[in-house]
């Protein structure tokens, strides 16, 4: 019997398993399926292009991305490494665990990602602007990086607000069961 994972909500900063080096997923069974069916559907709802374990409090090394809203270009990316990068490309970003908050992120212009789909199988894709943006991000968050870690001075002031709120709202919650 899989595990029911309807009551997976996404978590925010600074919930501390957004921080972790989050561990390789080793059982690819009906479990993670409806773990990344689950994830999908949270991505979708917030209207985010990607979502990582951790953000839905589960620190494995796994990702969900759609980069354009089309259903046939669902990705999940289990155990993903980003293999060869190209060039490099400044753009804003936000982040479903930090809402509210923009920051100019450097990342490669073209990557090449290597990982496992939900039955093991391995995965090889090239993406360039975009989806190679999606997928550095992504990956950030299973090394518990996130786009608040390089703030220019800038996207500091403007986001200093923000985050104090966060940390205040995290604070007061305490204690409260997430899952
Ligand atoms: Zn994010």
């Amino acid at each position: 019997m899989s595990r029911d994972w309807s009551k997976l909500q996404i978590v925010c900063y600074p919930d501390p398993v957004l921080r972790k080096v989050c561990r390789p997923v080793e059982a690819f069974d009906a479990d993670l399926a409806a773990l990344a069916e689950r994830m999908l559907e949270l991505m979708r709802a917030e209207q985010g292009v990607g979502l990582a374990a951790p953000q839905v409090g589960l620190p494995l090394r796994l990702f969900v991305c759609n980069v354009t809203g089309d259903l046939k270009d669902d990705m999940i990316l289990v155990n993903p490494e980003i293999r060869e990068t190209f060039g490099d490309a400044e753009s804003q970003e936000g982040c479903l665990s930090i809402p509210d908050v923009t920051v100019t992120v450097r990342r490669a212009q073209r990557c090449r990602i290597v990982a496992s789909d939900l039955t093991g199988r391995p995965i090889e894709a090239d993406g360039a602007d975009l989806l190679a943006r999606c997928w550095q991000h992504e990956l950030d968050h299973l090394n518990g990086r996130l786009i608040i870690d390089a703030m220019s001075e800038t996207d500091r002031i403007a986001n200093r607000k923000t985050l104090r709120e966060l940390e205040r709202k995290h604070k007061s919650s305490r204690g409260v069961v997430a899952l």
